[in-house]
């Protein structure tokens, strides 16, 4: 055979045979799927039933932290992150987990009003297509499709990433938070008596996500700015980062709150405030 024609026929055939089934079966989909949509009463009930239902929009949320400091990375837990997080951005959270609570509410009733009000292969006209499988097939799919689909629960995913200095990826660990979890955190870190924490443990947590968000490009920023010295004595030996303003004053982990101090200045300057 002529390559010419082989090539032609080996490209052609198939696409002729592909056709010849995708057509008249598109067709007949789109005669059954109109079918449907104009004389289900399942389907013209649905549609008015969920113009009386307005579900919130929520999304889950997923909190990222990158570390690149083995020791810190390891020491913090995704729970201690998500507590300390949940400091700055709980009223948000709150917010979505109210909102997921009342469509899960809601959604309850609609499907109770749904399961009342539409059956399904009942149709507002005598003359139906020949196939009555397939047109049951298609309302049902149909039916599925119209209906709402809220989203009822609220996560928070975790993640932890470790990487080197340069960003370069190490090593990650995740965890994702349910409702009752993350209501009982936010109950626990809003659980002060003035500026103190109340809950040990939550405490515990915060402080040490807030100290160790040194990174150690942040650290080698700091020492490098105070000339790889102890800003009180002068020493070069045993550097450590510290808080200015501690972290159970509110002190916060930036560049202008930071200072190089020794080990030992680091330690009088600890017992004279506490
Ligand atoms: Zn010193």
């Amino acid at each position: 055979m002529d390559p010419k024609v082989a090539l032609i026929l080996f490209l052609f055939v198939p696409l002729a045979i592909f056709l010849a089934i995708f057509i008249p079966v598109s067709i007949v989909r789109k005669i059954y799927s109109d079918f449907v949509l104009k004389h289900s009463v399942a389907i013209k009930t649905l549609k008015e039933i969920n113009k009386h239902y307005k579900f919130a929009d929520v999304k889950s949320q997923t909190i990222m932290h990158r570390y690149d400091n083995r020791n810190y990375y390891e020491t913090i837990s995704t729970k201690d992150y998500l507590t300390y997080q949940l400091v700055f951005i709980q009223k948000s959270v709150f917010e979505k987990l109210n909102d997921a609570e009342s469509n899960k509410r809601k959604f309850e009733k609609y499907k109770e009003e749904i399961n009342e009000k539409c059956k399904l292969n009942s149709f507002d006209t005598e003359s139906l297509p020949k196939n009555l499988n397939r047109l049951k097939r298609f309302e049902k799919k149909l039916f599925i499709k119209t209906t709402q689909n809220p989203t009822i629960e609220f996560f928070i995913h975790v993640r932890l990433i470790l990487t080197k200095i340069n960003d370069q990826y190490i090593a990650s660990k995740e965890k994702i938070y349910d409702a009752k979890t993350i209501r009982s955190l936010i109950g626990r870190v809003n659980n002060k008596i003035g500026n103190r924490y109340q809950d040990r443990e939550i405490w515990d947590a915060i402080s040490r996500v807030e100290r160790e968000r040194v990174s150690n490009k942040l650290r080698f920023r700091v020492y490098n700015r105070d000339h790889n010295r102890c800003v009180k004595c002068g020493s070069r030996r045993n550097l450590e980062i510290d808080h200015i303003i501690p972290i159970s004053k509110g002190g916060k982990t930036v560049y202008s709150n930071l200072q190089t101090l020794c080990h030992r200045c680091n330690a009088i300057k600890g017992s004279t405030i506490e």
